[in-house]
């Protein structure tokens, strides 16, 4: 599959061979336990440690990724197994300080009640940190690029070389790019992560996760972890929430593309609007994330930053816009703005706003949203 196009991968990864009179695509097996023969391993048995559905949505996003895919069911679940399959008491793990903030919340809430210490480091500083030898004695490295919400970029390659070195696993929380827009196992990391709740499945209508293990020696044992890890603590997904997200993975393609059409619009209207400032999307020239995100990224995320006046204005802005909707969550079909102070876990400004480009009409979104911001000066 790998020689195939992005729009072709993501209808056909995880295909079975074709046989006549099946559907196109395999329905939901909707099981607990299965009928037995005498070997009871040798067929399924119980949903917990795997069904159906499940392998043919691990086999996509597996073949995605470049690895071998566990899909859980949300991505803190992924998120939490990928930590707690590799590090335990004595260890030091290492966080972005500005990434997704229930990551943090984890780390400072959970692991440091199992005596792991948690290491918070800056997106934007993590490369230094690296290469000064700082990672040396960690267990496990985590980085998100681009990152939530602030669209910083780190090199992935440069701390994998360090990481690599000092023998500590990396992983790279993937959301915002999804496999599409980076492939993180290609550069180095031993973990690809992500919360598929988000633009991977892009409707709106699920959570989930992932984990994908490199196919190194060294990530197959991951991956042999990570499953024991998910068969004991049970938090894979059900057979219609995995369903669903192969059936929303085969648009892939099409919906990135216009969210990162649509998103150097916005970007650019946000740019030259007096209503905003600090504007943030890696694909904008001048971005201080371009150079890195172009050499780095395969494409563009649909996600743009910029903060308003206070919350007042962000406020006056959903009021003012038609198709903009006021949502948490990113990545999905409907275009919705997240000030990100409501929730209290950034370091961001009262008047920061998280812009998610849906697929509805370029056009119709800057349109819209032109008007709002206009009501705002
Ligand atoms: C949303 C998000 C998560 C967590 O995903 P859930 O499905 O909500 O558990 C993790 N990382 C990033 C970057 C996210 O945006």
């Amino acid at each position: 599959m790998s020689d195939l196009g992005d729009g072709t991968r993501v209808v056909r990864g995880g295909d079975e061979p074709v046989a006549p009179g099946a559907p196109l695509r395999p329905s939901p097996v909707f099981a607990a336990p299965y009928h037995l023969g005498e070997d009871p391993y040798a067929t399924d048995f119980y949903a917990r440690p795997g069904h159906p559905t499940l392998r043919v949505l691990e086999r996509a996003v597996g073949d995605l990724d470049g690895g071998e895919c566990l899909v859980f069911a949300t991505g803190m679940a992924a998120i939490s197994a990928a930590v707690l399959a590799v590090a335990g008491a004595g260890d030091r793990v290492v966080v972005p300080s500005d990434g997704y903030y229930q990551t943090r919340a984890f780390g400072e809430g959970e692991l440091t009640r199992f005596g792991i210490e948690v290491q918070q480091v800056p997106t934007l500083r993590i490369a230094e940190v690296a290469a000064r030898g700082d990672l040396d004695g960690a267990a496990f490295v985590l980085l998100e690029t681009p990152s939530n919400p602030e669209l910083d970029v780190c090199d992935i390659a440069a701390v994998a070389r360090a990481t690599q070195a000092a023998g500590a696993v990396l992983a790279v929380d993937n959301t915002t790019a999804t496999p599409l827009g980076q492939r993180p196992l290609d550069l180095g990391a031993d973990l690809v992560l992500a919360a598929d709740t988000k633009a991977l499945t892009g409707h709106s209508d699920l959570l989930m996760g992932h984990v994908t293990a490199s196919r190194s020696e060294r990530g197959q044992q991951l991956h042999t972890r990570l499953k024991a890890w998910r068969d004991r603590t049970g938090n894979g997904p059900g057979a219609f929430d995995a369903w669903l997200a192969h059936r929303s993975l085969s648009t892939l393609d099409l919906r990135l593309a216009r969210q990162a059409t649509t998103a150097a619009a916005v970007a650019d209207l946000l740019a030259d609007h007096p209503a905003a400032t600090g504007v943030r999307w890696p694909g904008r020239p001048g971005d201080p994330s371009y150079e890195l995100a172009s050499r780095q990224m395969l494409r563009m995320n649909g996600v743009v930053s910029a903060t308003l006046a206070d919350e007042a204005a962000v406020h006056a802005l959903v009021r003012a816009s038609d198709l903009w909707l006021a949502a948490t969550s990113f990545g999905g079909v409907h275009s919705t703005v997240d000030r990100r102070a409501q929730w209290g876990g950034d370091a961001v400004a009262e008047g920061f706003v998280r812009f998610s480009c849906g697929i509805e009409d370029t056009a119709d979104l800057v349109a819209d949203l032109t008007r709002a911001l206009d009501t705002l000066v």
